[in-house]
């Protein structure tokens, strides 16, 4: 399991965080670091003075553009944030999304991602929103964010902890993401994307969705889907509505609706 969880830093500026991050991983056995457009220097002597003896995981983390293309190929997307946002999301406490996690990455092709903000201003509500759930360490309220590596440090630890418990627990047929042998296998990040990107697309045409006056449509359909966490064959389903759409729509004329998008607030 634990080789199945990337660690995913966006837009890191201190190199001696990644190293401290690749330190605290090697330590609880995870070994997948990806760098998201870091403002440091990965090779920095920082890094490398702080990793100790994970200096492999340094100079192993890939590097990437963008979140998306760290995370392509993952089912499974949390986001670790300080701090509450003003949309609501499926939100867990370390310790239950490791214990999930044994369970999310049973399925042959899964792979999960947690993904750490930078270290002066977290992630951005578009990241949060391309992430399944999001984990929130139990802090003191009134100083609630901590260091980038101690972060990563807690979270690893959890995973370790629960590949320990699971380690120690006879194998049954509980161990499968909805508790039941699945018939098919989850959507990749990836996927997910193109589906959103689709839908999008659609509801413009349809004169549902205003791109000038977008409100919180697609954040709140977002949540809505990654809430699901579809399968491949839900997904190649309302794949092939949309398509069905699009083509009824290119076919009629387009006339305008009354009504449209009722995502309220700003
Ligand atoms: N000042 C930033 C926090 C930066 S800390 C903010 O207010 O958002 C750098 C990263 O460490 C965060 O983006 C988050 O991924 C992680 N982190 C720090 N404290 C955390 C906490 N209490 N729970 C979950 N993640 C945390």
């Amino acid at each position: 399991m634990l080789d199945r969880i990337r660690i995913v830093l966006i837009g890191t500026s201190h190199p001696g965080n990644i190293g401290g991050a690749a330190r605290a991983m090697r330590n609880m056995g995870l070994a997948d670091l990806a760098l998201v457009a870091p403002r440091c220097d990965p090779k920095d002597r920082d890094a490398y003075s702080r990793a100790s003896g994970a200096l492999e995981l340094v100079d192993g983390a890939r590097v990437f553009d963008t979140l998306e293309a760290a995370v392509a190929d993952c089912t499974l997307v949390v986001g670790a944030s300080a701090r509450s946002r003003h949309l609501p999301w499926p939100m867990v406490g370390p310790r239950a999304l490791a214990e999930s996690l044994p369970d999310a990455l049973a399925p042959a092709n899964a792979q999960a991602a947690l993904v750490f903000g930078r270290e002066d201003t977290g992630l951005t509500n578009a990241e949060l929103q391309r992430c399944h759930r999001h984990v929130h360490i139990p802090t003191n309220p009134d100083f609630s964010s901590l260091n980038l590596a101690a972060a990563v440090q807690v979270l690893a630890y959890e995973c370790r902890q629960a590949q320990l418990a699971r380690d120690a627990t006879p194998a049954d047929e509980t161990n499968q993401p909805f508790g039941v042998e699945w018939d098919n296998p989850p959507t990749s990040h990836a996927d997910m994307e193109r589906f959103f990107a689709h839908l999008e697309k659609t509801l413009i045409t349809l004169e549902f969705h205003d791109p000038d006056n977008p409100r919180q449509l697609m954040a709140r359909l977002r949540r809505l889907f990654l809430r699901a966490q579809l399968d491949s064959m839900e997904m190649n389903i309302l794949r092939g509505i949309l398509t069905s759409m699009d083509k009824r729509l290119v076919a009629t004329t387009p006339t305008r609706r009354a009504g449209g998008n009722p995502s309220d607030e700003r």
